[in-house]
């Protein structure tokens, strides 16, 4: 018989990576301050709590997916939180909520004998929903051999150190890197835009050339040039992960001029058009500002 899992945080991740348990056959557990995300998980057969120390009551291992560093230390360490629970014993954090919170948060939950295991994970909604996420692990030896079934659930396994936070900063260095792609991407799409190239065309060159990347690669296709900004991933966490990346490169004294200018134009993407906006359409407040869109069977512009 399986362990008995709990997922806490049931939004475009938890969701489909809670899923994945129940379908290979885990008792899941689980709770989400929005009462139609748990209606969801619970029709493919996990069991609803109405607190996150419910679910600890129930749950060896719990897994979370939460949005911010403030939300999960209220989760996880809060008057209604899974420290107060009577069963649990490890904690599994796909979220990306930094170094300094996995550390901080490892050594509280230490104090009452549950074990935090730091696993951020990237690849997307799609990556979720298939199994084929990359999983950044790290923790102690013991916790990464026994929970290794259900890191192969959700997709290919890094284990990367022992120590909460080291999974982290990989996982900051990647979101950098892949935000950075969307960003650069969107100024150099909207500039072939101007001159009236077609936009499929030109994804087509460059996806055959050397300036290929994540977001010509799928997120233009899937989400921009299809104009529904709907790649699943909220542009107030895009501008969070950036940040947290820049603030530990300071700390760490490493400069970072490029993430710099990149955390500057998802600040003003998300003050622009909110926390709810896909992070796509970073591409819009270029478009916006050239006066172009980078849209399928759009007659291309010829604009000054
Ligand atoms: P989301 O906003 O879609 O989902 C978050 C869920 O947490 C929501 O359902 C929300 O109701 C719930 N929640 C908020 N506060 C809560 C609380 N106090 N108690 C219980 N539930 C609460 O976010 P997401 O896109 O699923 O991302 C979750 C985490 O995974 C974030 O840390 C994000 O950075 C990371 N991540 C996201 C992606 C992606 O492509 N979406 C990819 C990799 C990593």
């Amino acid at each position: 018989m399986p362990i008995s899992v709990g997922f806490i945080g049931l939004g475009n991740m938890g969701s489909r990576m809670s899923a994945r348990l129940v379908q290979e056959g885990y008792p899941v557990h689980v709770f989400d301050t929005n009462a139609q995300a748990c209606e969801r998980v619970a029709e493919k057969g996990a069991v609803v709590h109405a607190t996150s120390k419910a679910v600890a009551d129930h749950s060896e291992c719990i897994c979370i997916s939460l949005p911010t560093p403030r939300i999960v230390r209220d989760v996880l360490l809060g008057s209604d939180g899974v420290v107060h629970g009577g069963k649990v014993r490890r904690v599994i954090d796909f979220s990306t909520i930094g170094p300094q919170a996995a550390a901080d948060i490892a050594e509280a939950l230490a104090a009452h004998d549950i074990e935090y295991v730091d696993a951020p994970v990237s690849g997307g909604i799609a990556g979720a929903e298939k199994g084929s996420l990359a999983v950044m692990v790290s923790c102690g030896a013991e916790a990464y051999e026994s929970l290794k079934p259900i890191f192969h659930i959700m997709g290919k396994v890094f284990y990367v150190g022992d120590r909460a936070g080291q999974a982290q900063t990989v996982k900051l260095a990647n979101n950098l890197l892949s935000m950075t792609a969307l960003a650069i991407s969107s100024e150099a799409m909207v500039m072939g835009a101007k001159v009236g190239i077609d936009p499929q065309l030109m994804l087509d060159a460059i996806n055959a050339g050397s300036g290929r990347n994540t977001a010509t690669q799928e997120k233009f296709p899937r989400s921009i040039l299809t104009g529904t900004f709907d790649f699943g991933f909220g542009m107030g966490l895009a501008h969070k992960d950036v940040k947290l990346c820049v603030d530990e490169a300071d700390k760490l004294g490493v400069p970072m001029f490029v993430g710099s200018a990149v955390r500057e134009l998802y600040a003003v993407a998300r003050s622009t058009q909110g926390d709810e906006a896909d992070f796509t359409a970073v591409c819009k407040l270029i478009e916006d500002w050239a006066g172009g869109a980078v849209r399928q069977g759009q007659t291309p512009s010829t604009g000054s």
